[in-house]
């Protein structure tokens, strides 16, 4: 018998059907004999939906108001499973953030995991029970529901997987598991078997929605078995591990991330602390610098040029335009119609070439390239928001399709 954390994505419930479904794959782990824990995700399109009904009230409402409202769509799945899980003659109880212990920092929108008690969890997995749980939300300090982030359920998942030390996490999706690319976008990729959690959490973070970074982070540090694979085909999906059986290729996948925008502010002076009290002025507002570049000076001044979120873009000139004398810079420029593409790989370390690979890959469809960043086991470029679909598929082909 093992304990085993099952996690279904918003699609795999999207409907009565689909809901039917998945509570036969919960039945069959159960009656094996397993205990077993079940995250949900909002059904279908339902989190993007309750967005647009609060915009249409107020473009700007309250980070709070917005969690109590999105924190609904998992509780409306998981007690529709409880009543299919019911139908099927089975032990079932649904559970919210706040019934599970979930603690969170007060940072609403995209709130980090403090604590998690999970008693009322084992009490009720030691009467038997499949325990469904409300994924993506979770409780502050204040008593206020808050939310993990878009795509936050597979933290939950993985969190819950730690705190009961479970055998084995599964990450249910619309996919048979990770890719070389997006299957959606890039007809040709290839579903990888096993995947390193270092890779995993490099693609994650650079677009790759299938898994959150976040929860291949926690899986990480707490080395927990993890598996990617689909709610509609009975198949092996994908491992995600600290090391991996396979011989490693040069790269082993290739993201896209649109949430990307480029800010330029020139001629600031080329003295010491110049970029100090750039980023400064950033980091107050909490928003994340990317990519970044420094021109060569000319004169006595130079350009900087970085990357923020594009949902921080708005805030990040207003912070900007407001330290503009203090900064010392002549003017700023912003690019909403960026994306950034990347290729990841632990074998890129050991293998020469692969930037000029890639280079050559985006040479020969015409994309030209902005910005560029390395670590040793990535490599991002920032293109038109137009070209980052050829982009892609031509550095997919270029490593995975000759
Ligand atoms: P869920 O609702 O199950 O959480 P998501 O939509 O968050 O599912 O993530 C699954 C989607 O991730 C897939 O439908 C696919 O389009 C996208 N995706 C992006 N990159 C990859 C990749 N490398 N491998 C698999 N899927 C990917
Ligand atoms: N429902 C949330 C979202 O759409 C969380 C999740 O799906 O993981 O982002
Ligand atoms: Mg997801």
């Amino acid at each position: 018998m093992a304990l085993i954390v099952q996690k279904f994505g918003g699609s795999s419930v999207a409907n009565a059907e689909k809901i039917e479904r998945v509570a036969w794959i919960i039945a069959e782990k159960y009656t094996e004999g397993n205990d077993v824990v079940v995250v949900l995700s909002a059904q279908g399109d339902t989190t993007d939906d309750l967005i647009t009904k609060a915009n249409e009230i107020n473009p700007n409402p309250s980070k709070r108001e917005m969690d109590m409202l999105l924190s609904t769509g998992e509780q409306i799945s998981v007690a529709l499973m409880a009543m299919a899980l019911e139908k099927l003659g089975l032990p079932v109880v649904s559970l919210t953030g706040w019934q599970i212990g979930m603690q969170t920092n007060t940072e609403y929108n995209n709130a980090r995991i403090k604590a998690l008690s999970a008693e009322r969890i084992k009490a009720e997995l030691d009467r038997r029970r499949i325990v469904l749980v409300a994924g993506f939300q979770g409780i502050n300090r204040y008593d206020d529901i808050t939310t993990l982030g878009r795509g936050g359920s597979d933290t939950t998942a993985v969190a819950l997987a730690v705190v009961l030390n479970a055998d084995l996490c599964q990450i249910f999706s619309d996919v048979e598991g990770v890719y070389t690319s997006d299957p959606r976008k890039i007809p040709g990729a290839k579903k990888l078997d096993e995947i390193t959690y270092d890779e995993m959490l490099e693609l994650a973070s650079l677009g790759a929605q299938v898994l959150h970074n976040r929860s291949v982070e926690m899986a990480k540090r707490y080395n927990v078995k993890m598996e990617v694979l689909s709610s509609y085909v009975r198949k092996p999906g994908t491992k995600v591990k600290g090391v991996t059986k396979v011989e490693q290729s040069k790269i082993s996948g290739v993201a896209m991330d649109t949430n990307v925008a480029q800010i330029a502010i020139m001629e600031v002076e080329d003295e010491p602390g110049i970029a100090f009290r750039v980023f400064q002025a950033l980091s107050k507002e909490k928003i994340n610098v990317d990519i970044i570049l420094q021109s060569v000076g000319r004169n006595t001044t130079k350009d900087i040029s970085f990357t923020v979120a594009r949902t921080d873009l708005d805030c990040a000139v207003a912070a900007l335009k407001e330290a503009q004398k203090f900064i010392g810079f002549s003017d700023i420029s912003m690019n909403a119609n960026v994306a950034k593409v990347s290729i990841v790989g632990a074998g890129m370390m050991s293998s020469p070439g692969v930037a000029a690979m890639m280079f050559e890959a985006l040479y020969d469809s015409k994309v030209n390239i902005g910005l560029i960043s390395t670590s040793e086991i990535k490599i991002s470029v920032l293109v038109d928001e137009h070209e980052a679909d050829r982009a892609m598929s031509a550095i997919h082909a270029r490593f995975f399709e000759t």
